[in-house]
């Protein structure tokens, strides 16, 4: 079973709960990888205190092209979506901006004069660390000026086992890393704020998953910090209320200081593990 934990917007406690949620699972003795999507700035071994185990660096395939052999037609130009070919025919001039390349490989297929061949270039890496417990994270980590974490997140999400249980960590936000990161999800936990803000991007969310056709519920942190509407939408769309943690500053304070929360409340075991046997029972009502 894969678990994406995610939210249409950063600092709603994503990897506060993702690492908790490990943590609870692998201690009532089910294999739990936690995959580390958030590539632009994975956090989630401050709390995990991981150990090393493996590192692969990310290559992503970029056109190169020859200038000799290139008729200036423009048509690798028109074939790439991501506007990372400059060309100015009447010039002579074309340039691969690599900062934007997706390495989607269109350019290649479209050019007719054999002008573009490709070289590789390092965007990031995938680390493996495993802690004390036995337990391993899997961390997507994207190179400082890469445009795109999606190749990164791709490889990270290679290494889902089937076997077991992943917890995947999505970036913050409803763009590419994160549709890329909540696809392998049989179910996704949306972490939400009761705030005007907090609703805004959970509905943004909301509705990505149900053109992905995902199972979804949703985890509602700094409770009794807000208002009521988020749960007003939430009755009114019929979507299942998993989890409330409390606003409450000991969390935050256990938080800020990489410290797993479930280690010293005692009563988020047992509704860690209600959120997971509420999300089984969903998935065989749903079967
Ligand atoms: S398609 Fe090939 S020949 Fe045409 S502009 Fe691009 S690289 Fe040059
Ligand atoms: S590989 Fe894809 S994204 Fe990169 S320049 Fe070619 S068409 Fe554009």
């Amino acid at each position: 079973m894969n678990i994406a934990i995610a939210s249409g917007k950063g600092g709603t406690g994503k990897t506060l709960f993702a690492t908790n949620f490990q943590y609870v699972l692998h201690q009532q003795g089910f294999a739990a990888t936690l995959v580390d999507c958030d590539a632009e700035e994975p956090n989630a071994n401050i709390f995990f205190k991981g150990k090393l185990k493996h590192q692969k660096n990310t290559q992503l395939w970029v056109p190169v092209i020859d200038e000799k052999k290139c008729t200036y037609c423009g048509l690798c130009s028109d074939y790439c979506n991501y506007n990372a070919l400059f060309i100015l025919p009447e010039r002579k001039t074309i340039k691969v901006l690599e900062d934007l390349c997706h390495g989607c490989g269109a350019c290649l297929y479209a050019c007719t004069d054999n002008a573009i061949t490709e070289k590789s270039i390092n965007i990031g890496q995938v680390c493996t660390y495993i802690n004390s417990k036995g337990a391993i994270l899997i961390e997507a980590k994207m190179k400082v000026g890469v445009h795109s974490p999606v190749q990164v997140i791709k490889e990270a999400l290679k290494a889902i086992d089937s076997d077991k249980i992943t917890i995947i960590d999505a970036p913050p936000g409803t763009s590419c890393p994160f549709v890329q990161s909540v696809g392998p999800a049989d179910f996704v936990i949306l972490i939400t704020e009761p705030t005007p803000f907090g609703l805004s991007d959970l509905k943004q969310a909301v509705e990505t998953l149900k053109i992905m056709d995902k199972n979804y519920g949703v985890v509602i942190n700094r409770a009794g910090a807000g208002n009521r509407e988020t749960y007003s939408y939430l009755e009114h769309e019929d979507i299942p209320l998993l989890m409330e943690i409390p606003f409450d500053k000991s969390i935050a304070a256990r938080y800020a200081v990489g410290q797993m929360v479930a280690q010293y409340k005692s009563d988020w075991p047992q509704k860690l593990m209600n959120v997971f046997n509420t999300i089984k029972s969903l998935g065989n009502s749903s079967n």
